[in-house]
């Protein structure tokens, strides 16, 4: 026999003997292979840890981005303000097909602060006349910002033969009075978004900008809304 024969021949003898232990693999090259698994979960696992980390950064940074939105768009839109005042007992309304706008016939809010202390002047002057309470769903300042006065789902006390269906908004003022650029994006903004879930339950159940818009006296002989009657009918475009 050769050299080669002979090689061949341990070769199958050590094979042979692995196999009666019982030692069915290369025990060197199952070590090496172990040894390599290891190594290629760790790098698994620092991946998916540098992923995670990834993850969470995005996370946080979209969360930052969300809240920044939440503030620009805050900062755009009109304060709403609840006057929160009591009424006596009043009939609610169904569903409303019309705007209609007016003004107080009184003296111009010189800011916002002024129109509430109009606004519950005039309230408490119905009370005293044993009306209801404020006639008006909405009150537009001179500022832009929006006073919530009577909820919408009530009939309003405004408009002789159609506070039923409507919404009686109003800017305060009289004949010769205009209204101002902040009013006009105001009514323009609330035409847009003067849903319940921005103005809160019981006010303004439709987009506000879907309904037909009127001055008062489109339907009672009045000079109101004088100066106001074509921004109110532009839904503040005008
Ligand atoms: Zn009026």
């Amino acid at each position: 026999m050769d050299d080669d024969r002979l090689d061949d021949k341990a070769e199958a003898d050590r094979l042979r003997d692995q196999r009666e232990k019982g030692e069915f693999y290369d025990q060197q090259r199952l070590a090496l292979l172990n040894s390599e698994l290891t190594i290629a979960n760790a790098e698994l696992l620092q991946v998916r840890k540098n992923i995670q980390r990834r993850r969470s950064r995005l996370q946080r940074v979209r969360r930052n981005l969300k809240k920044q939105r939440v503030r620009f768009r805050n900062s755009l839109r009109p304060k709403i303000i609840d006057l929160d005042l009591g009424f006596r007992p009043m009939a609610t309304q169904g569903s409303v097909d019309k705007v209609i706008g007016h003004y107080t016939a009184g003296p111009q809010d010189e800011n916002t602060e002024d129109a509430i202390r109009l606004c519950r002047i005039y309230h408490q002057a119905h009370l005293n006349q044993g009306w209801s309470g404020e006639a008006y769903m909405l009150c537009f300042t001179v500022e832009g910002d929006i006073l919530l006065l009577r909820p919408a789902k009530y009939v309003g006390a405004h408009t002789l033969g159609y506070n039923t269906g409507s919404y009686g908004i109003m800017m305060h003022g009289t004949t010769g009075d205009n209204p101002t650029a902040a009013q006009k994006k105001s009514l323009q903004w609330w035409a847009k978004n003067g849903s319940n879930k921005m103005m809160g339950s019981g006010r303004t159940t439709v987009i506000p900008g879907k309904l037909k818009w009127y001055g008062h006296n489109d339907f009672n002989p009045t000079s109101c809304p004088g100066n106001f009657k074509p921004t109110y009918r532009a839904k503040g475009k005008a």
